[in-house]
């Protein structure tokens, strides 16, 4: 399982989250505390998109040996979202095949796996043209999810909305998925929990969430598992899938 995190409020070198924080996404890239569903590491890629923008940067291979992106991380950005992937067993490694997705102003990731991939997204599949199939990042589930729900998004969607819409769908055609997302426009951050911890952190005028907590500040709490979650500065909504 993959291990991803957002930031939104004052604008903060991408460093910060990256490198810096005691269990930061470099350290949580080789030395995950909560893996689940057999994966022990995070290193088949990893990525971050920042705003404004957004801009995004995402490589095949380990976030630790990657030189250039160190130094880009001392960019400061007021919302960005990061992932480091752990390749699902048969899927592609590849730059392409590594959150976070974008398209327009969104940027994406999802932690976890598609159950029975490919014929499981069948109907799912359905909802897409031949462009989208074809323009679609990499032969994975999480690029064919993205592939659907920035469609969704594209109608103006409520981001928590096309969330729970896609686990639901998701979940229902596949149950065994583990359907993990984290979502910005870098106004707002969404995120979903089906099989996997989320946790949140308000400090000062931010708002984190993360996979795993970043330090040991006491006021990381975990998101409940199947729940959505809606996050400003100051304000967090979590509720039931
Ligand atoms: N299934 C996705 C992939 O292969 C995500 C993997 C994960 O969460 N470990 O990229």
């Amino acid at each position: 399982m993959c291990r991803h995190l957002a930031y939104l409020g004052p604008a903060v070198p991408l460093a910060s989250l990256l490198y810096d924080a005691p269990h930061s996404l470099e350290h949580q890239s080789y030395a995950p505390a909560d893996m689940r569903a057999g994966g022990t590491v995070n290193v088949d890629g990893y990525g971050v998109g920042w705003f404004p923008g957004p801009v995004r940067y995402r490589r095949a291979g380990t976030l630790w040996s990657d030189a250039n992106l160190r130094q880009l991380a001392s960019v400061s950005s007021t919302a960005f979202l990061a992932a480091v992937r752990s390749a699902t067993v048969g899927m592609p490694v590849a730059d392409a095949a590594c959150a976070p997705f974008t398209d327009g102003t969104w940027l994406f990731s999802h932690n976890g796996r598609v159950d029975g991939w490919p014929g499981s997204v069948a109907s799912l599949a359905k909802t897409l043209d031949v462009t989208d199939l074809l323009t679609m990042d990499a032969p994975t589930d999480s690029a064919l999810l993205w592939a659907v729900l920035r469609r969704r998004l594209e109608t103006g969607k409520n981001p928590a909305e096309a969330l729970v819409e896609l686990v639901r769908e998701m979940a229902d055609a596949a149950p065994k998925s583990r359907l993990n997302f984290l979502l910005t426009n870098g106004k707002v951050l969404a995120g979903t929990t089906w099989t996997h911890a989320l946790w949140v952190l308000e400090r000062g005028q931010s708002v984190t969430l993360a996979s795993e907590p970043l330090d040991d500040d006491p006021g990381w709490w975990e998101i409940p598992d199947r729940h959505v979650v809606t996050a400003v500065p100051s304000t967090v909504e979590v509720r039931p899938i």
